[in-house]
């Protein structure tokens, strides 16, 4: 009985940690980990749509340079030297590694639409304002916490792999890839309940435990390392850096019709 109550508070804990991701906001009462605290998140934090595992196809950017830059004042961006500086790295070794898709500019948002997304770093739950192309050009369409003080407080004595694993799941969003547990096939009840924001349009293999998407990961957003089918997922939509072409191992990419 205890092991049983371990087990679903762990999953409502990563539910929590994972808020993010998407958008319009459909999802609320998410509570804080491990039921420590018993934080309830404020309207403001609960506005937050996610997606992932289970891309949305209509929202996958054509082009494969995505531009990126800070909205932040000059002050804030430079006392974020280093944090700006491990999330580029962290996107880097997993996105951008995986495929041909590359994030260019990084710099401080200029007031000019830069075709691209905008990210704002705030003490909220990360989180992104839609998927994929929906973010084009979206102010604050990314939301990452460097701080941690209102927000998943756990992460005070680890900001850094806090920042990273943040980042990779919240740029999955980026790319158009949902939560991995708003899957219809997701296999848990329990983990199914914890469905949040946009859904993708189609199935990529078989629904993925080890997914930076999946809130059920016993793995907080898999520590920020892609699932082989997070790899194969984005060799898909953005090319195979080695000029491979891509051989469907899945027994099934199909349509949803909703
Ligand atoms: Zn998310």
């Amino acid at each position: 009985m205890k092991r049983r109550l371990k087990v679903i508070l762990t999953i409502f804990g990563f539910a929590f940690l994972a808020s993010c991701g998407g958008g319009e906001g459909e999802k609320t009462g998410l509570t804080a980990p491990s039921g420590e605290t018993g934080t309830t998140l404020s309207p403001r934090q609960e506005k937050f749509e996610s997606e992932e595992g289970y891309p949305l196809t209509a929202v996958i950017w054509p082009e494969r340079e995505i531009a990126v830059c800070w909205q932040m004042d000059v002050d804030a961006f430079n006392s974020y030297s280093a944090q700006r500086e491990s999330v580029r790295q962290a996107i880097h070794s997993t996105w951008e590694q995986s495929s041909l898709v590359r994030f260019i500019g990084w710099q401080r948002c200029n007031g000019t639409p830069n075709q691209g997304v905008s990210i704002a770093v705030q003490d909220v739950g990360a989180h992104t304002k839609g998927l994929g192309t929906r973010l084009r050009n979206v102010v604050e369409g990314v939301v990452l916490n460097f701080e941690y003080t209102q927000w998943s407080p756990d992460c005070q004595n680890q900001k850094d792999y806090c920042n990273r694993v943040l980042a990779v799941h919240e740029f999955g969003h980026v790319l158009g890839f949902a939560h991995e547990q708003n899957r219809p096939d997701t296999p848990d009840p329990r983990c199914a309940a914890q469905e949040q924001g946009t859904d993708g349009d189609a199935l990529f293999g078989d629904w993925d435990i080890s997914s930076v998407m999946n809130y059920c990961n016993p793995q907080w957003n898999g520590d920020g390392a892609l699932s082989p089918t997070d790899i194969a997922m984005v060799k898909k939509y953005y090319g195979d850096p080695a000029g491979i072409a891509f051989i469907d191992i899945t027994p099934s990419i199909y349509l949803l019709t909703n």
